[in-house]
């Protein structure tokens, strides 16, 4: 299923054509070397992650939608169970939002690289 691959590849740091290859050197986000330095190209199966020079411009678009989406979550978490003062609520809204920058920087850019390209079965398998 679509959806499954796509959650799965963004997880693992995976390319999107044959799920085997890395998009980022590393697999620690929170690395200082090379956390957040992505591959030019699949070492796998070759795909080209940029496409073209802007390509992750997009990107800023599903990094925006992940992190309305934990602010949104905390924020509702308050409204019905924390009620804690908007002070406080602030500083436990910031904090995973800083704190998870480096992760949603790389699961915005490999969403955006899934939602365009295909898994092939035949670059999967070397064939
Ligand atoms: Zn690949």
């Amino acid at each position: 299923m679509r959806i499954i691959d796509i959650a799965h590849d963004t997880v693992a740091n995976r390319c999107p054509r044959c799920h085997q290859g890395q998009v980022f050197e590393n697999n620690n986000p929170y690395s200082f070397k090379n956390g957040l330095r992505m591959n030019k190209r699949c070492p796998h199966c070759n795909l080209k992650f940029e496409r073209e020079v802007g390509y992750f411009y997009g990107a800023m678009y599903v990094s925006y939608g992940l992190q309305t989406g934990l602010i949104t979550l905390l924020y509702t978490l308050n409204m019905f169970w924390w009620d804690m003062p908007p002070l406080v609520l602030v500083f436990i809204i910031l904090t995973p939002v800083f704190s998870l920058f480096p992760v949603t920087f790389r699961w915005s850019r490999i969403i955006w690289i899934s939602s365009f390209t295909k898994y092939d079965k035949s670059v999967a398998s070397g064939q």
